[in-house]
């Protein structure tokens, strides 16, 4: 479910129609849904709201813009940072430290003291290398850090390999059958408050499946915990419930199936639960606004070349991703077509061979579902300018990030006085 409807013949985002967005910001341009957000934050909350005080902690990596955290900040979310720099970008949206839980892979030494100076909930550790470093470093602050380690059940989930993190190949956590034993060798360290266990099998997951089986996993691994002495209170599930992109494919699980097998699952472990949820929450809130330049012939299919590109919008270059590609003024035409971006790289392909709305040169298009892991991944490459950001609520707007412009790129270079060219060249 989102914001963003035909209103007059014409694609709006609330009460605003994009072509006033377009006209003012220029594009390409995120704009943002305030009221498609809090829809997916309130359907969560109240698929959850059989447990006992859940934490719903935002994962802040999805889209990290100010403004969006704020906003779910004040729906009484919570944050789940994987760097420094999402910790401080949460903590200056309003997110309180008791509410911020820490993952990632490799937390170094200033960002785990950023955190426990700033207050956090929970440190999700990756290996037992890394809590030895997170109790020297409390117990030289005269801190005790509140842990849980992450760990990998061997369970494969994600809509694709690059975003499965659950299989035991993967880079993260500590494989399931360690867990004991780990929690054995830091129990004892000074600086560490050991409370929980974390789970987090991949992202775009379409099935419950694989999710359940992991937290049965899970469900285990705390009674072998507390059996051997360890007193787990809270056990983080981690995100990744996957967003309908294309509209001809079967929807993923909702919020209330899968708050309905979490109650059933993990209803009784007596444990308070946290929860990661990214795309779920943002993925349907965005759209990313671009106007066609031009259609050239092509072999087969023509090619639209759009003014947005694979440094604006990279999950169908990295992910092979799909999003759905949409005329803001449909005509109700269709035909075939490549949709392609201006940058040199064949990567640069948002669609081949699509049937979808005709459009021709200036006309307005959106790529739908561009909310999560979108304008957080893009870049300047090719020297573009950064994608500005906009949020809509009800019939007001506002850029929340404003285009980075070619000057300013150029203006953040320096080049150092002693540049000779190469030797043995000529100057001219
Ligand atoms: C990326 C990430 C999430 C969010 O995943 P979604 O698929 O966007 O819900 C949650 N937890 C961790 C540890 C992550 O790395």
């Amino acid at each position: 479910m989102d914001h963003f409807r035909l209103n007059n013949g014409e694609l709006h985002c609330e009460d605003v129609a994009l072509s006033e967005i377009a006209a003012a910001v220029g594009t390409p341009v995120y704009v943002y849904s305030t009221a498609t957000m809090c829809r997916h934050a309130a359907a969560l909350r109240t698929a959850l709201a059989p447990l006992d005080d859940p934490l719903i902690a935002y994962a802040v990596k999805a889209n990290p813009n100010s403004a969006v955290i704020a906003t779910l900040a004040r729906s009484g979310l919570g944050a789940d940072v994987v760097s420094g720099g999402e910790y401080q970008r949460a903590r200056a949206a309003g997110v309180p430290g008791a509410k911020i839980v820490f993952s990632g892979v490799g937390k170094t030494e200033e960002e785990m003291r950023l955190a426990l100076d700033g207050g956090i909930y929970q440190f999700n550790l990756e290996s037992v290398e890394e809590a030895e470093l997170l109790s020297a470093v409390a117990a030289a602050m005269g801190r005790s850090a509140p842990i849980g380690f992450r760990v990998n059940p061997d369970v494969a989930g994600g809509g694709h390999a690059k975003i499965t993190t659950g299989a035991a190949e993967n880079k993260f956590g500590i494989a399931i059958g360690d867990a004991v034993a780990a929690y054995g060798r830091i129990a004892a360290l000074p600086g560490l408050a050991v409370q929980g266990v974390a789970v987090h099998i991949g992202s775009q997951l379409t099935s419950l499946e694989p999710l359940e089986r992991a937290f049965n996993r899970v469900g285990d691994l705390i009674g072998e915990l507390r059996a051997a002495g360890h007193d787990i209170r809270v056990a983080d599930l981690g995100g990744g419930l996957g967003v309908p992109y294309d509209p001809d494919q079967p929807p993923p699980p909702t919020p209330a199936e899968y708050g309905a097998m979490v109650c059933r699952i993990a209803g009784d472990w007596g444990t308070r639960l946290v929860f990661e949820p990214g795309r779920l929450i943002v993925g349907n809130a965005g759209v990313l606004l671009s106007r066609a330049i031009r259609v050239k012939p092509g072999a087969t299919d023509p090619f639209v070349i759009v003014d947005a590109a694979m440094n604006d919008l990279m999950r169908p270059a990295l992910y092979d991703a799909w999003h759905r590609i949409e005329a803001v003024r449909p005509t109700g035409a269709q035909r075939t077509a490549n949709v392609v971006g201006p940058v040199c790289e064949t990567g640069d392909t948002f669609a081949t061979a699509r049937r979808m709305d005709q459009v021709v040169a200036g006309d307005l298009v959106v790529f739908r579902t561009a909310g999560a892991y979108a304008a957080a991944m893009s870049s300047t490459y090719n020297s573009r300018p950064l994608t500005p950001e906009v949020l809509v609520d009800g019939s007001r707007w506002a850029v929340v990030r404003p285009r980075v412009g070619v000057d300013a790129l150029i203006a953040g270079d320096r080049v150092p006085d002693w540049i000779g060219g190469c030797a043995g060249e000529p100057s001219s």
